[in-house]
């Protein structure tokens, strides 16, 4: 088992990684808690029992089920039940339980501790780490959120087991991010090991830019070019897998701009092309649709402002040459 530490004073809590984690729930429930509002999903089959009295509270599946609904219905469950400050919340599931889990625990008689049991491989990576909750309106996604903390996060790699192959391979869209942040050798490491050096790293950055002032920007590496694609909507796509195109993206564009050699982007499309992810544009992509929608990009201020590699590591960079952002999506065009 890897134990590691996401440091926020007096805020700082365990990420347990490793096969049957699970089972150490009761170790790390915040000391006195009696009862547990377990959430989850009818999909998952992972068993959790937290040793103390709790109950089962179910939401819907996928996007839809993340929404101010699910938030209402949950308070008002946990309320019928009669939970309180000194009970906790338990989410069992990946980013759209601990997402929409979080965020109800976080305004629930205004914050109860919430715990994150994480069960998809993007959720142990990122989504379960860093105390960012939220839920979607029909108006855009994540609009509606809060920091909240975790009091711990539970990173079984048994229960990824069942995960079906397509959930697995988006998290190792954002696995792949990491390779390119500071952990080296990622790619041949176990997968316990693996998910440790990427909660490592993440907690690090958190700990570092708790509400993303500056240095937790680098998390959205080879976000801007997938969430367009995202965005664009007509493609199938998995967050994960528009991550990916996104990173290859983001180093041909590194490439235009002289911040890394041409061997740096050969290393990138390694690492995509390693975890069996999409290298090119999904066939049918407009690329003026692309740069209109880098420009409605969340972090785009004056400009787009892309994550991108260089001499000083992965770093903000404003990029305000078409030019060089046409010719870099025109090297991801399918062969
Ligand atoms: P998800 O939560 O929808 O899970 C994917 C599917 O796998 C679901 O159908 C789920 O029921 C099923 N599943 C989960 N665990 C399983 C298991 N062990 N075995 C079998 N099936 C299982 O998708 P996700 O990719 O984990 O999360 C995506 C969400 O995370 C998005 O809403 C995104 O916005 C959010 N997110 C949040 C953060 C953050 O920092 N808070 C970061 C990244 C992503």
């Amino acid at each position: 088992m890897i134990e590691l530490q996401v440091d926020l004073g007096d805020r700082s809590y365990p990420v347990l990684v490793g096969a049957g984690a699970r089972h150490r729930l009761l170790e790390v429930l915040p000391t006195g808690v009696e009862r547990v509002a377990l959430v989850t999903q009818a999909s998952i089959p992972v068993d959790v029992d937290p040793g103390v009295e709790h109950r089962t509270f179910t939401i819907a599946e996928g996007e839809h089920g993340k929404d101010l609904g699910t938030v209402e219905d949950l308070c008002r469950d946990w309320a019928q039940w009669g939970l309180n400050r000194g009970d906790c919340v338990v989410a069992v599931g990946g980013g759209v339980v601990t997402d929409t889990a979080g965020f109800a625990a976080a305004v629930y008689h205004r914050g109860v501790p919430v715990v994150h049991v994480s069960t998809t491989l993007l959720g142990q990576v990122d989504a379960a780490i860093g105390g960012k909750t939220g839920v979607n309106l029909p108006e855009g996604k994540n609009l509606v959120g809060a920091f909240w903390q975790p009091a711990a996060v539970i990173c079984d790699t048994d229960v990824l087991a069942t995960l079906p192959p397509r959930e697995y391979r988006n998290g190792q869209g954002e696995m792949a991010k990491y390779a390119f942040l500071g952990v080296d050798g990622l790619t041949d490491l176990p997968l316990d090991e693996a998910v440790a050096a990427c909660v490592a790293l993440k907690a690090e950055v958190v700990a570092a830019d708790e509400r993303e002032g500056g240095r937790r920007a680098i998390l959205n590496y080879g976000h801007t070019l997938g969430h367009a694609l995202e965005t664009a909507g007509s493609y199938d796509l998995r967050h994960g897998e528009g991550v990916a195109i996104g990173l290859v993206y983001a180093a041909e564009l590194a490439l235009r701009l002289g911040r890394i050699d041409a061997a740096r982007v050969a290393e990138h499309r390694k690492v995509v092309a390693g975890y069996d992810l999409p290298l090119h544009l999904p066939p049918g992509s407009d690329p003026e649709e692309l740069l209109a929608l880098f420009a409605r990009d969340k972090k785009a201020v004056g400009g787009t402002t892309f994550v991108l590699d260089g001499p000083n590591g992965v770093e903000p960079v404003k990029v305000t040459d078409r030019a060089v952002l046409l010719a870099a999506l025109d090297a991801l065009r399918p062969t």
